[in-house]
């Protein structure tokens, strides 16, 4: 009984991981595709008290120097 149950974890973990995985990997993919698009963006700015953001792009800087 015990053993059957950790068994059924296992697998249980196994698959949880794999989706992590393929999620990171998702990710890294999404990441690369919103820096392609925010290097090549025309930015068009908009202030705030703290940070400068594209409205185009969504690009965010810091006013602080
Ligand atoms: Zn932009």
């Amino acid at each position: 009984m015990m053993e059957q149950k950790s068994t059924s974890n296992l697998d249980h973990v196994r698959q949880i991981k794999a989706e992590i995985r393929a999620i990171e990997i998702k990710k890294q993919q999404l990441q690369k595709q919103l820096k392609s698009i925010q290097q090549t963006c025309d930015h068009e700015f908009h202030e705030t008290a703290i940070l400068r953001k594209c409205r185009k792009c969504k690009w965010t800087e810091s006013v602080y120097y």
